[in-house]
């Protein structure tokens, strides 16, 4: 099925906020809290000091510091991965400063049954989903890459390929020669997941960077066959990707120069298309959705809009010292609303 260009897709792009616990330092160092939450209304309220007026912002929903993984899960991720397994696509974005929740939010404590996160969730869900339908073949594979610096890096690669090109084939964009991997349980998954994220810190380290500033991309392509009743076999093809995002921050705040900087530029671009991207998909007046403008997007481009669906959890932090960062998050995401 083919992405739709414009058209409104609020009911199928949603986003969420969450704030993470004060941390052990930020208690230690009797930091304010400045986040408020409404989760009846769906608002998120920042206030400085009680004189201050608050500033309000509204969204699809929104989890304080006591919300559990299962019920972000249930009520974020399921839905997406049940019409993945339909055949349709979509897509999990994690946005957000640096050490506000994403990795939380989209890992967790994987072998943990209550802080495991999405991801761990996702693969035991389809798998089970897999094996009481009875009535079809799957095929399930993954790959995982990077963009960092507006480059695509295969994660699963042996040979560490680096600045791997994006194609175009009948309307559909892929990357070639990326590597994939049949898996068969969620413990395979995650083992596959596990490997990438290895090679992606190892290369961070090696280049003299931190892995808060790519982009991460986890694909899940689940093919399933039926025999149907002309005696034809029936194929359906749904894709999942879950997408750790690069911090959010701003660069002049950690003080990066020259290369640095260049590199931050690069990366909010991809940020910024991918605002501009999910309002387009969510106006219903806009005819033009600017796919092409970043590799993120452009990589995503089936998988956004159209008959998929997706949703975007933009974590925050609660403390005072972090506010900029917060409100900038907290505009982003109601852009993209
Ligand atoms: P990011 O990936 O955005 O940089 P992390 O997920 O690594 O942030 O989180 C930073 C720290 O905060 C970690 O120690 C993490 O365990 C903790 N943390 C984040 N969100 C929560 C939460 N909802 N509850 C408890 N601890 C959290
Ligand atoms: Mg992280």
């Amino acid at each position: 099925s083919k992405a739709k260009q414009g058209g409104n897709n609020s009911e199928c792009i949603k986003v969420a906020i969450r704030c993470r616990p004060m941390s052990k330092n930020e208690i230690k160092d009797q930091r304010e809290q400045v986040v408020r939450m409404d989760i009846n209304k769906g608002e998120v309220i920042i206030q400085k000091s009680s004189e201050e007026i608050p500033k309000i912002f509204t969204f699809d929903r929104v989890y304080d510091q006591y919300a559990i993984q299962e019920n972000i899960f249930n009520e974020i991720a399921y839905p997406i991965i049940e019409n993945v397994l339909e055949g349709y696509n979509g897509t999990i974005f994690a946005y957000g400063q640096t050490g506000t929740g994403k990795t939380h939010t989209i890992s967790g404590l994987p072998k943990d049954p209550t802080h495991k996160g999405i991801m761990p969730r996702s693969f035991d869900t389809v798998f089970k989903s897999i094996e009481c339908d009875t009535k079809c073949q799957y095929l399930v594979r993954a790959s995982y890459l990077e963009i960092y610096n507006e480059e695509i890096r295969d994660l699963l690669s042996k040979n560490g390929q680096n600045k791997l090109e994006l194609k175009e084939k009948d309307g559909t964009v892929y990357v070639k020669d990326l590597s994939t991997f049949v898996v068969k349980s969620p413990e395979d998954m995650m083992e596959v997941f596990n490997e990438g994220t290895v090679n992606r810190h190892v290369r961070a380290t090696n280049m003299n960077d931190t892995s808060s500033r790519s982009h991460s991309i986890f694909t899940v392509t689940i093919e399933s066959s039926q025999i149907g009743p002309d005696g034809k076999s029936h194929i359906k093809v749904g894709k999942l990707n879950i997408v750790d995002l690069a911090g959010s921050e701003r660069l002049d705040k950690t003080g990066a120069q020259g290369e640095g900087a260049k590199e931050g530029i690069k990366i909010n671009l991809s940020l910024s298309t991918l605002c501009h991207v999910i309002s387009s998909l969510t106006d219903p007046k806009c005819t033009f959705v600017p796919y092409r403008d970043s590799k993120l997007t452009r990589l995503l481009q089936d998988s956004l809009g159209g008959n998929t669906k997706t949703c975007m959890i933009a974590n925050i932090g609660p403390a005072d010292y972090n506010i900029d960062e917060t409100l900038s998050t907290l505009r982003y995401a109601s852009r993209a609303k």
